[in-house]
């Protein structure tokens, strides 16, 4: 029997761990089974290399917690450790990680989930056990049984062992405060969330755990629709039915299986809690893959196993590596062919599903250029007709009309007379998300030279205008019936900053609209959206001066409203004060103080107008 101190410049190490990962205690179990399946799966190697025998029924892990005695063993049928090996791998803590650890809890109060990331594997034991022997008999011929225990002191003992078969049995002395671990329940719980598609059968108290065989390793084509929505039912039993599923296999140059879902986004989808499932060789490690997948991913759900990304790794050791990033790039490379061919082969199917998917598609484009280039030709917008279309078909087909320039609008209900106005002339409307489409836009614009998006109140096109109807005759003041038109209006508003103009405009049944200038509005439009303290002010200074109204002059109101103020001035002007709110308001511009006058407005008009028609019945 030999004494040691384990080798590590902190003294304290295990009492920190010990004291510190109250949040997920639970993770010792899936640490220690996990190294019970790295050391089964050393034996197999080591078989097929021919230096030694082994029964492939011989492959188990047995868990027994014995509440009586206080203890939770974890029995494998492993490579085991020799005595030395025992001092190399477990008592010199040799994880470079272990100093990391220690600076890290000591700059940080609180913390997630961090002992997986530091390499303490074995050590999270510490952390539900006051004793932990190992009585361990390497596979090696004539080896000798090793026991060693450590009651979390830095000092241990390394003895003789008893063990008389290959592998190793583990034995936690479980802590008076950390009885739960005892019991068969919770540990079962545990070892459902950790290691249900563990590759070794897996026993608690002799009852076998693990039956299921993971999907994502059988071959996607001998895989049916009905074994994948079976898969997701049972990553996440209480979610819908996702829209659709891409199958992930890789050899080369890195190793990765998957299944990856794209869910449907409810009202009361739980973004933080059906995240995508990591695995290591099927041993769950975490459900956050922020630094795995690009963020435009983020919602997808499923599976990824690889053992390339080991159990224990930091988060900045993520970041930085290539494999990680070539696996993201990998991940987003297959789903946008998915995308791709899903929109390819069910194009209705892939319309009906869009609402879920836009915002995944169009953040992707924004955020990874790689990704736009490939789902291009699936991005696709409604246009005023209901039909979808990408931008390269509506280019096309308007090519003769207005080259390289998008007629859009983020509203499909509100406007009907001015998109009138367009359906009138032919001209086609696309409408955009209100969100996402302001970035996408901009996005698409640098992306393409030449390409102009246009919202439908952005500006007066030519083509919304009814040239034969122009009223261009001068009268006696030089003045035309337009420009005169203009100048009524521009009194009776009296709105500091507004532009007042009359067109001939090809929709008769619209009074006028507010045209705000485009750059100026997605800029106001992406402030509000940034959340950026800007003030109401700010946000309406960015306007200032950049909004005409538009009168039409073929519209029947305006007629009556020239005529009226001669008349009843007073009653003109408020009218025609309602015709500009009204404008705003369905345009969705009238601002919330606004409101209020509105209202008030409208009820004395109304009063007005009222004992009018009452006095001349
Ligand atoms: P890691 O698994 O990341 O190497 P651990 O702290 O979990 O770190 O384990 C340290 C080492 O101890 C392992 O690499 C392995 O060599 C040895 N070891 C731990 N558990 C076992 C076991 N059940 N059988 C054989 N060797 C083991
Ligand atoms: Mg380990």
């Amino acid at each position: 029997m030999t004494t040691g101190k384990l080798q590590i410049h902190s003294e304290n190490i295990l009492p920190i761990i010990k004291k510190w990962l109250y949040s997920d205690k639970d993770i010792f179990l899936r640490e220690l089974v996990s190294n019970a399946c790295d050391a089964m799966q050393k034996v197999k190697v080591l078989r097929d290399a021919g230096e030694c025998s082994a029964q492939d029924d011989e492959f188990r892990i047995e868990i027994v917690a014995n509440a009586e005695e206080g203890t939770v063993t974890i029995t494998d049928t492993g490579i085991g450790m020799d005595r030395d090996e025992v001092e190399r791998y477990i008592a010199q803590l040799a994880f470079s990680g272990a100093e990391e650890f220690v600076e890290k809890y000591q700059s940080q109060k609180e913390g997630e989930q961090i002992i997986g990331h530091f390499g303490l594997g074995f050590y999270s034991a510490y952390m539900v056990a006051e004793t932990v022997e190992i009585d361990t008999l390497s596979y090696r011929e004539g080896a000798q049984p090793a026991l060693w225990s450590c009651d979390g002191s830095s000092e241990y003992t390394l003895g003789e062992g008893g063990r008389q078969t290959r592998g190793t049995k583990i034995t936690l002395h479980i802590a008076k405060e950390e009885e739960e671990y005892l019991d068969e329940e919770r540990l079962r719980s545990i070892l459902n969330h950790y290691c249900a598609f563990l590759p070794y059968p897996i026993y608690l108290n002799g009852i076998h755990l693990n039956e299921k065989k993971p999907l994502w390793l059988k071959p996607a084509a001998e895989c049916t629709d009905q074994e994948y929505l079976d898969f997701y039912r049972q990553l996440y039993p209480t979610g819908e039915d996702p829209l659709f599923w891409v199958h992930l296999s890789v050899d080369y140059p890195f190793n990765l299986k998957g299944i990856l879902y794209f869910p449907k986004v409810s009202r009361n989808f739980n973004f933080d809690k059906n995240t995508i499932k990591l695995f290591c060789n099927r041993v769950f490690v975490s459900d956050n893959c922020k630094d795995l997948i690009p963020d435009y991913l983020m919602i997808l759900q499923g599976a990824i196993d690889s053992p390339d990304i080991p159990l224990n790794v930091s988060r900045s050791y993520l970041q930085m590596d290539r494999t990680v990033r070539q696996l993201s790039g990998h991940i987003s490379k297959k789903v946008s062919d998915r995308l791709v061919s899903f929109y390819q082969d069910h194009r209705d199917r892939f319309i009906e599903s869009w609402p879920d998917l836009e915002v995944i598609v169009k953040l992707g484009a924004i955020q990874d250029e790689k990704f736009y280039e490939r789902v291009k030709g699936c991005l696709i917008w409604k246009n005023l007709d209901g039909e979808w279309t990408t931008l390269d078909d509506y280019l096309e087909r308007n090519k003769e009309k207005h080259d390289n320039r998008v007629f859009y609008s983020p509203d499909e209900r509100h406007r009907p007379h001015f998109l009138d106005l367009y359906r009138q002339k032919g001209i086609e409307v696309l409408f955009t998300h209100p969100a996402i489409d302001l970035h996408l836009i901009a996005f698409l614009e640098r992306q393409r030279s030449g390409l102009s998006f246009c919202r439908i109140d952005g500006r007066i096109d030519d083509l919304l205008l009814d040239k034969d109807r122009e009223k261009s005759i001068l009268d006696a003041e030089g003045k035309t019936e337009a420009t005169r038109l203009a100048d009524l209006l521009r009194t009776a508003l009296e709105i500091e900053g507004l532009q007042v103009v009359a067109k001939s405009l090809a929709s008769d049944a619209l009074p006028g609209f507010v045209m705000m200038d485009e750059q100026a509005r997605r800029m106001r439009d992406m402030l509000v959206m940034s959340d950026i303290e800007q003030g109401e002010k700010g946000l309406e200074g960015v306007m200032s001066g950049r909004k005409t109204f538009v009168a039409n002059t073929n519209s029947p109101l305006m007629h009556s409203l020239q005529r009226l103020y001669g008349r009843n001035p007073a009653l003109a002007k408020n009218l025609a004060r309602q015709v500009y709110d009204l404008a705003l308001l369905s345009q969705r511009e009238l601002r919330p103080e606004a409101m209020d006058t509105f209202i008030e407005r409208n009820q004395a008009v109304l009063q007005q107008l009222a004992a009018a028609a009452a006095l001349s019945s």
